[in-house]
């Protein structure tokens, strides 16, 4: 019976739903992010707001909430040329690829929150990874975890269980999630508080949050919250 997890927290859609999710089926969550020099330090900012609104606002949710980690992880900065760590536009390479990827990333912070993990003795580790996301990263793929949870928990001796609550699910169905574990109110808190857009803009609010609206991030939430409230109001 598993009873403990840490969830991989960027401050965004994914991971905040994942966040809620843990804490809906878990005693005791603690939570994870990495620092790499991010092009956009408001990620890093709004996680924090996302956390203090859950405690705010879930006070049943905010008494499992233990300590949130943040881990530097400047090296990655200096080890891939990427649109997310440099100041080079998003773009589409040849191998299907968003520039975005940063090969191996995912695997190094898995790594890092299973070390952690091993530390604090938190058994189930939670990750928003997708493979219904257009982006297709490879070390986001459901095989990568399973392979990933098989090589953590031999190589530290612990039985760890890498968790993917969105795998199988697209946008949309993500906002579903959100209302079924915490109703309007996580919805709302969502919309506002977290941070999806790859330009870093937080300066103009749409419908479904803020974000320059036209980054394939910004699409893809928009898309999927279009598709969401479509559904709720049909
Ligand atoms: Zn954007």
């Amino acid at each position: 019976m598993h009873t403990t997890a840490l969830v991989l927290f960027s401050g965004g859609q994914d991971s905040t739903t994942c966040l809620a999710h843990a804490l809906e089926r878990y005693e005791r969550v603690e939570t994870i992010a990495f620092d790499y020099r991010q092009r956009h330090h408001v990620e890093l900012v709004a996680r924090l707001e996302v956390l203090s609104q859950i405690r705010q606002q879930f006070p049943h949710w905010a008494s499992k909430m233990g300590e949130d980690h943040l881990l530097d992880l400047a090296v990655l900065g200096s080890v891939s040329e990427t649109s997310l760590t440099r100041d080079t536009a998003f773009k589409m390479e040849q191998s299907g690829l968003p520039n975005t990827f940063v090969p191996g990333r995912n695997l190094l912070f898995l790594t890092l929150a299973a070390a952690v993990a091993y530390r604090r003795d938190l058994q189930v580790i939670v990750t928003g990874v997708c493979e219904t996301d257009f982006s297709g990263y490879p070390d986001c793929r459901d095989d990568t975890m399973k392979a990933m949870q098989l090589a953590l928990s031999l190589g530290m001796d612990k039985r760890f269980l890498i968790e993917t609550p969105l795998m199988w699910i697209d946008k949309a169905a993500t906002w579903r999630l959100a209302h079924e574990l915490g109703g309007r109110a996580l919805v709302d808190l969502i919309v506002e508080h977290t941070h999806t857009c790859y330009l870093g803009e937080r300066s103009v609010r749409h419908d479904w949050g803020y974000g320059c609206g036209h980054c394939p991030a910004c699409e893809l939430r928009a898309r999927g919250w279009a598709q969401y409230v479509g559904a709720a109001a049909a």
